[in-house]
């Protein structure tokens, strides 16, 4: 895994960025947003503090830009850029939020699913739907950094990408202590 896109710069794909670069891998960020704010528990941060942070750590950052088209061509993905650049990637993150721009394009309306190919999703992007509030923003963080580490593995995306979905289920179920939980993971083990 040499370069990765994110698509939004919220606090998961912030959170998946840094966690990245700690691992040596290239990252690009798009922010649809021109007057980036990260919203989270009713705090704002100001845009330039996290630019500042993300790109003191190499991360490429671009503000107002969003994507035209994503292709998954197999050894890479192509994605055409709002600004009339494009690029390759080894991995695309959407970390675009509840109403999910690359969960709709890799998904279509109405699928559900966390990867595909060489796309995953993060944080709100996963679900239009919160299925834990209030819990939604540490998720997102979660997410990011289980992601960076996953990648900073070296294994083959698809296998990677598939760690990814049982780790991140079993982060969330890991919350459930006691025989709730209990009996949910063995649930899941028995479906397995
Ligand atoms: C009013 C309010 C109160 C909340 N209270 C809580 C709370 O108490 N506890 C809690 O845990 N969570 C809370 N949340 C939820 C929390 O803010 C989110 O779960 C968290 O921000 C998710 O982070 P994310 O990075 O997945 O998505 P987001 O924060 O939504 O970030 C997505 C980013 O992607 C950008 N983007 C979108 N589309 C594109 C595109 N096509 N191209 C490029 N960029 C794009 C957006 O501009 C945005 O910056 C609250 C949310 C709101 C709105």
């Amino acid at each position: 895994m040499k370069k990765v896109l994110i698509v939004g710069g919220g606090l998961g794909g912030l959170s998946a960025a840094l966690a990245l670069r700690q691992h040596g891998i290239a990252v690009d960020l798009i922010e649809a947003s021109r007057n980036w704010t990260v919203q989270h528990d009713g705090m704002l941060i100001q845009e330039h503090a996290l630019r500042a942070m993300v790109e003191e750590a190499g991360v490429t950052v671009r503000v107002g830009v969003s994507f035209v088209e994503m292709r998954d061509l197999g050894r890479a993905v192509g994605v055409r850029f709002t600004d009339n650049t494009s690029g390759g990637y080894d991995l695309v993150v959407g970390a675009d939020g509840a109403d999910s721009k690359v969960r709709e394009v890799v998904f279509g309306n109405g699928q559900q699913g966390i990867h595909k190919g060489r796309v995953v999703l993060i944080g709100d992007a996963v679900h239009a739907i919160s299925t834990h509030p209030g819990q939604e923003s540490a998720q997102a963080v979660k997410d990011g950094i289980l992601l960076g580490e996953l990648c900073g593995q070296r294994m083959p995306v698809e296998e990677m990408l598939a760690a990814f979905g049982v780790r991140r289920a079993d982060l969330r179920l890991a919350k459930l202590a006691g025989p709730v939980g209990v009996a949910l993971r063995s649930a899941d083990e028995q479906r397995s």
